[in-house]
């Protein structure tokens, strides 16, 4: 057997050709498109490219991106200042807090003040709190990527083992709302599960395996339940290489379906953070501000 490659790109360009389409039908209706902004301290390269890439992806669907670089040393009241400044900029409809931010932001704590509709990566307490209780305007968009793929499958999650290896507040908590949503019966793994020796028993009962750790080749492919769809988030630099969290070759030998790292999940989370912005526009059409 060898597994399907869910390539990411394919996935993606699907989602930016409907996305572009309502993107055109929104301007035609009010006359304007969705303005997002990247608020960046610093000017880390890595950061910058991901950036980069953002806007690429926006040009392509139309959305206005704006990137708006702060210096290293800002204070954090005057970074709270700057995004209640954005909150209150009617032609700003999405925010963004590009990661990593210096060690004096408190990363957490800022993305509070994102106003609720604007809130592009929907990460903040309300929209999480809203997730839990089954709203999706604004949902985490790796996460979402992660829904794009497994749905692009046709495998119906209702009563399936699905297993998520890592914890995250950004991956892997907010993914478990949205999979027991689909009456899929999830568990979480993590650090501790691994230090139990219990990592290999859950990983291969999972008829679908979702991995966020950034540890290549945790999982080892004859861990993989034969037939199970392989959903591997993680990114890590080996040398010149990108390499995912699963071991590819051998898990790609047992599975149904695979993402592959990178091209997998990557490029679906970008175009969800537009499928956000469009989101928050349409919330701020209908008079939902800040
Ligand atoms: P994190 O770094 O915040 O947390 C790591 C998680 O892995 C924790 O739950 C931890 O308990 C668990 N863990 C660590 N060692 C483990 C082990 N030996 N066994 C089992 N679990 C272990 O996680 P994150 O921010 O979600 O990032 C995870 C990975 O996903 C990273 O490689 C990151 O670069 C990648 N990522 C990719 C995307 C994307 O769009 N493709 C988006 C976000 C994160």
């Amino acid at each position: 057997m060898s597994a399907v490659i869910l390539d990411g790109k394919i996935l993606a360009a699907k989602i930016k050709e409907q996305l572009k389409s309502e993107v055109k039908i929104l301007k035609e209706k009010t006359g304007c498109v969705p303005c997002l902004v990247n608020v960046m301290i610093g000017d880390d390269s890595g950061s910058c490219a991901y950036a980069n890439s953002q806007k690429r992806v926006a040009e392509q669907i139309g959305i206005e991106y704006q990137l708006k670089s702060l210096p290293h040393d800002i204070p954090q009241e005057k970074f709270i200042s700057t995004i209640e400044s954005l909150n209150a900029d009617k032609d700003i409809n999405g925010i963004m807090i590009h990661k990593p931010v210096p060690k004096h932001i408190d990363y957490h704590a800022v993305t509070n003040y994102v106003g609720i509709h604007k809130d592009l990566e929907g990460i903040n307490v309300a929209n999480i709190g809203k997730m839990l209780l089954g709203e999706t305007d604004l949902i985490p968009c790796t996460p979402a990527a992660v829904m794009a793929h497994i749905q692009s499958t046709r495998v119906s999650l209702e009563g399936k083992e699905v297993v998520i290896v890592g914890h995250s507040d950004i991956v892997g908590k907010p993914l478990s709302l949205l999979l027991v949503r689909e009456l899929a019966t999830v568990t979480i793994c993590h650090i501790g599960t691994s230090q139990a020796g219990k990592l290999v028993d859950h990983v291969s009962r999972a008829d679908i395996l979702i991995v966020a750790v950034g540890k290549a080749g945790l999982i080892k492919g004859d861990w993989i339940k034969p037939g199970a769809i392989v959903i591997d988030v993680g990114i890590n630099k080996t040398g010149a290489t990108i390499q995912g969290d699963v071991e590819f070759e051998s898990a790609k030998a047992r599975a149904a379906f695979i993402t592959p790292v990178p091209g997998g999940v990557g490029p679906v989370t970008v175009t969800m953070l537009m499928k956000n912005g469009i989101e928050a526009f349409k919330l701020q059409l209908e008079g939902k501000g800040r």
